[in-house]
């Protein structure tokens, strides 16, 4: 049986091995989707069932990292259905103004807003009378890298259909996004909008 001692010993090695360090890939799997010679996500020519769980799972990762939003997932507040997301709403009137500009101020921001109807940040909400805002503390307001604050030369404001990092797919998922966020990659609405908009 001597022979079979080393066998053992080996076997005894890999097994105490695996339980001090377990595979990570065991414990969850890791999306990886192709990735082009720009540093962005490739656009699928189809989609799939399996490949929609897969999105799915990337875009609730964008709901809570980017905070984007569309009309069917992320924050309700936080997705404007007119695409514009911007503090002050457009000039027209043809899209709400965030819920937490007062005047000039934002509630949340360090500096007030000088440009209202070409500004915005992620943390764009919709207006509402049933949901009030607090103003933070003035030790407690945010600077713009954090909260994403940026400007955009377009009278239409931000959204997925303004940013340089959108395309247009060839077909739409089966919730209806017609865009593919090489991004993030992951399909989005034309309307939809997050914190990492870079505005073409
Ligand atoms: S900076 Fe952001 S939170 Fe403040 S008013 Fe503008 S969009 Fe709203
Ligand atoms: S296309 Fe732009 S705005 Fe839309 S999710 Fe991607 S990075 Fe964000």
């Amino acid at each position: 049986m001597t022979f079979l001692r080393p066998l053992i010993e080996n076997l005894r090695e890999a097994l105490t091995h695996e339980s001090a360090t377990p595979n990570d890939s065991a414990l969850r799997p890791i999306l990886v989707d192709p990735v082009d010679k720009d540093g962005l996500f490739v656009v699928p020519k189809s989609i799939t069932a399996e490949s929609e769980v897969r999105y799915a799972k990337r875009r609730q990762d964008s709901v809570r990292i980017a905070q984007y939003a569309d009309s069917k997932c992320g924050l309700p507040a936080t997705f404007d259905k007119d695409g514009g997301y911007l503090c002050g709403g457009r000039k027209d009137g043809r899209s709400s103004a965030c819920n937490k500009l007062v005047g000039t101020e934002c509630l949340i921001r360090k500096n007030p807003i000088n440009n209202m109807h070409y500004q915005s940040c992620g943390m764009w909400e919709m207006r509402n009378a049933g949901d009030p805002e607090g103003r933070y503390c003035p030790k407690g307001k945010l600077d713009d890298s954090r909260i994403g604050f940026g400007s955009t030369k377009s009278a239409l404001g931000f959204s997925c259909q303004r940013c340089e990092y959108s395309t247009t797919m060839k077909m739409s998922d089966s919730e209806g996004r017609g865009s593919f966020c090489r991004l993030k990659g992951h399909p989005v609405e034309s309307n939809a909008c997050c914190e990492d908009n870079e505005p073409v």
